[in-house]
């Protein structure tokens, strides 16, 4: 059977002038790296930003296995099919950290005849946005340390330095570390640690800062440490702010590539969905809406993560209007879910199906709660059967659901067709009437606690002291009306990854609070949550390489 690599390969590419132009992005605003990528220019981004926008519609699944669900595929999918219906669609999504693609989970381009293109680049370094995304976290590490070294004059404790360095890299040996060993002359020794570049409070600013002028100011607000009385110093106390928004500069520029179809997408950043809010640049999105009539952008993990903080941290914070939501599921998952072991996902099980269904049932119900109109797409694998599709439409109509079997990844387009048009009669009866969970004004541990009861189903959220202290210590500084993002594991509605299904009236156990002055939200950390992963046993780096030709192999 043909990879993902080898179905890539085989597309016909367009020169992306030709894909911009399509797109109404003109020849004038094209810096083009390489023959098939391109960034767009910053007067053009905010031109077209300007624009009265386009219907926004997210795509998001339901609580992930390792059976694999098919979100990236499906938002490729949907833009192909509403485009070759004739709506000007722009797909949305987040580059690919080199972390997952070395690790476990491979890239993030899609699958089958769904697929962003080129796929090696895009998976690898594509235009440097993560070099220069990291470069901009180190240059503040740096300045921090030599202001240690050559003084100290803002006071900053050392031992409650909260910047970490970065790396985009899975790198469990750096995660804490001793820096500034050696001697008095090599700086100040101190605790530190890598983060991977995905996590960085950078990326989180990068993706939701509206342009230059805002991603300065919000780095500035990044808070890197606090003094011995307490009092937070952030990265404009030590002049960083600038010369990292310099270095940022190009980057905030969105990417432009194309689908094997030759829809045009925007691949501009990528940041985690657990310790940040996992949706690709707001930049990208209000340009893509300002283009197009659509834009169909996909949000990290299942929706109790990755659909509610992109309602409530992007969305609020950017002002977008989410038009409609299409949650992917699989046959394969949902039995998952109903208790079936990976290995024994071959064997038809009507019975898994109907008890898994709950899984995605509450997704439903949670994005109804945010106002949002719904339609699932059932990703179709091979060896699903009809009365296991039947199964799960049956489930879905008694919730007024429509649940559409979707064939992109083996149609192309073609296989989703059927999903866009139930999205298009969606957007045109405008029944979205979207509004986040909670409002600005609430205390923050008043929206974990709504988070937690509204979307996990919990009983109620334990916060240890520790936290609650900091939580209120932020309300006093002004930082109350920031919205939360949880970081808790992605298997489950609650904090345990084994609980698949849908728990309810477990309690969410806050591990430690952290502020993202910068970014803008509070995050919660909820059980283990990396923020630098490690490789497994057997790393997909061990097949990666190239072959006679030079070309790369084993990419996935
Ligand atoms: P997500 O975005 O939910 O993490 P992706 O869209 O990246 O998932 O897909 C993960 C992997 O599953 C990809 O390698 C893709 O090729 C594969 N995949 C997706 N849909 C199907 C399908 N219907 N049949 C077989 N493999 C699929
Ligand atoms: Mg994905």
């Amino acid at each position: 059977m043909a990879t993902d690599l080898d179905i890539a390969r085989a597309a016909t590419l367009r020169p992306i002038a030709e894909i911009a132009a399509a797109a109404g992005i003109p020849d004038s605003a094209l810096e083009p790296y390489g023959k098939y990528k391109a960034k767009v220019g910053t007067a053009f981004v905010a031109e077209a930003s300007a624009r009265p926008p386009g219907a926004l519609v997210l795509v998001t699944g339901i609580s992930p296995t390792p059976a694999g669900e098919g979100k990236t595929t499906t938002t490729i999918g949907l833009g192909d099919a509403l485009n070759a219906l004739g709506t000007r669609t722009m797909i949305c999504l987040r580059e690919p950290s080199l972390g997952p693609c070395f690790g476990v989970k491979g890239g993030a381009t899609g699958g089958g005849y769904a697929q962003v293109l080129p796929m090696e680049d895009i998976n690898l370094h594509f235009t440097g946005d993560f070099h220069a995304i990291t470069s901009a976290n180190n240059l503040l590490s740096a300045m921090v340390d030599n202001h240690l070294y050559w003084g100290n004059e803002l006071g900053l404790d050392p031992r409650r330095i909260s910047w970490r360095r970065a790396m985009d890299m899975n790198d469990r040996n750096l995660r804490d570390c001793v820096v500034g060993l050696g001697g008095a002359s090599q700086g100040v020794v101190r605790e530190d640690g890598f983060d991977i570049t995905v996590a960085s409070e950078v990326m989180a600013v990068f993706c939701l800062a509206r342009d230059l002028a805002d991603l300065q100011e919000r780095l500035g607000r990044m808070i890197v440490g606090r003094r011995r009385d307490g009092t937070a110093v952030t990265a404009r106390d030590v002049k960083a702010d600038g010369a990292m928004a310099a270095l940022l500069r190009d980057a905030l520029s969105p990417n432009l590539v194309q689908t094997i179809a030759g829809s045009p997408a925007l691949v501009h950043g990528g940041p985690f969905a657990n310790i940040a809010h996992g949706c690709n640049s707001v930049v990208a999105t209000r340009m893509g809406l300002g283009l197009a009539d659509v834009v169909v952008t996909e949000a990290g993990f299942g929706a109790d993560l990755g659909a509610e903080k992109f309602l409530d941290i992007k969305c609020r914070l950017a002002g977008l209007n989410p038009a409609a939501c299409v949650i992917v599921a699989t046959v394969r998952a949902l039995k998952m879910h109903g208790g079936v072991a990976k290995s024994d996902l071959g064997r038809e099980d009507v019975a898994a199906v109907e008890r898994g269904v709950a899984n995605l049932a509450r997704h439903v119900e949670n994005m109804h709660k945010f106002g949002l109109p719904v339609v699932v797409a059932l990703n179709r694998f091979t060896s699903d059967t009809p009365a296991e599709i039947a199964a799960v439409q049956q489930a879905m109509a008694r919730l007024d659901t429509q649940a559409i079997l979707c064939t992109h990844w083996s149609d192309g387009a073609a296989g989703a067709a059927e999903l866009a048009q139930a999205v298009q009669a969606r957007i045109a009866a405008g029944a979205a009437r979207f509004a986040p969970l909670y409002p600005d004004a609430m205390p923050l541990s008043e929206k974990l606690r709504t988070i937690a009861q509204q979307v996990y189903r919990a009983k109620d959220v334990a916060i240890p002291a520790p936290a609650a202290q900091k939580l209120a210590r932020w309300e006093a500084e002004g930082f109350g009306h920031l919205p939360v993002c949880v970081a808790k594991t992605q298997y489950s509605f609650s904090a345990d990854p084994t609980a698949l299904g849908a728990p309810v009236d477990h309690t969410l156990p806050v591990r430690d609070v952290r502020l993202s002055a910068g970014a803008g939200f509070v995050v919660a950390v909820c059980g283990e949550i990396m923020t630098m992963p490690g490789l497994p046993r057997r790393p997909a780096a061990e097949s990666i390489g190239l072959d006679q030709d030079g070309r790369i192999e084993g990419l996935f």
